[in-house]
């Protein structure tokens, strides 16, 4: 579905990304691990179109989309959500989703929705990741977690093909960061998407993940099923000192 091939980015000389090659299945939950600098994020940026790479290709469904803005891309049909919030922080909830439905709708010629058919979109979409009763507070009232869950009903709006999500549980405590999961996976599932993501808690990512790369210094040394990265000599030696849970 998604075929990455020799991303490389450097930032002043510096090799933030070198190589990047990975392959993304239909309907994947593909998790990306790396200790704090190992290029993550900036990974994520290069596939999205937020930054641009010195080299290398991403296809998508067989078509490339290097070089593509991050809303070509988006129609696409990779939607991504980032390590720090980013909604509209004085919109209500439900008008930060309509905003998302109205860009897709644009896109795919369907001007004839009225204003209230777009907000039902946006309020389903709400009620998909449990934030109905939160449909008119003003986006930066909401509590962290709530926030979060609003950014991926903004990614969901796009109806996406993949998801990438840059640290989805980032500053959530272990009950909080399970919960949110379990509801990833669900709309992961009931939508058949592939998922794409980046997330500190090991217990987590072994416990969801189809496969895992891992990422050291810019340069992806394993990928494979939960339990070969689990018993890779190289993996273990990055993680050596750390607690390698599971
Ligand atoms: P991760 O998400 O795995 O923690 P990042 O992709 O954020 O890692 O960063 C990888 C490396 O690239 C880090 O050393 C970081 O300091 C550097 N880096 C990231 N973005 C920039 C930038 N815009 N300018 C300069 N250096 C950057
Ligand atoms: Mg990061």
């Amino acid at each position: 579905m998604l075929e990455i091939n020799g991303l490389s980015k450097s930032f002043n000389g510096f090799s933030a990304v070198s190589d990047g090659s990975l392959r993304v299945e239909a309907q994947e939950t593909h998790a990306i691990i790396g200790p704090n600098g190992a290029g993550k994020t900036t990974f994520f940026n290069l596939i999205s179109g937020h930054l641009r790479a010195d080299e290398g290709t991403v296809r998508f469904f067989g078509q490339p989309i290097t070089g593509l803005s991050p809303s070509q891309i988006v129609r696409h049909g990779i939607a991504r959500s980032f390590q720090h919030i980013n909604v509209f922080p004085r919109l209500t909830a439900v008008a930060n989703v309509q905003v998302a439905v109205i860009a897709r709708r644009r896109q795919q010629l369907r001007f004839f929705g009225s204003a209230g058919n777009q907000q039902r979109e946006a309020g389903d979409l709400l009620s998909i990741v449990g934030l109905e009763s939160q449909a008119d507070r003003i986006a930066a009232e909401l509590a962290y977690g709530q926030q979060k869950q609003l950014e991926l009903a903004i990614a969901l709006a796009a109806e996406p093909r993949v998801l990438l999500l840059d640290e989805p549980t980032a500053g959530m405590s272990a009950d909080e960061t399970r919960k949110a999961t379990g509801l990833i996976k669900r709309i992961q599932g009931a939508r058949g998407l592939a998922l794409l993501f980046t997330e500190h808690d090991m217990d987590v990512v072994f416990d969801i993940a189809d496969r895992i790369s891992v990422l050291h210094h810019g340069e992806r040394i394993a990928t494979g099923r939960p339990g070969e990265i689990r018993d890779d000599p190289k993996v273990r030696g990055i993680y050596l000192g750390e607690e390698w849970k599971n």
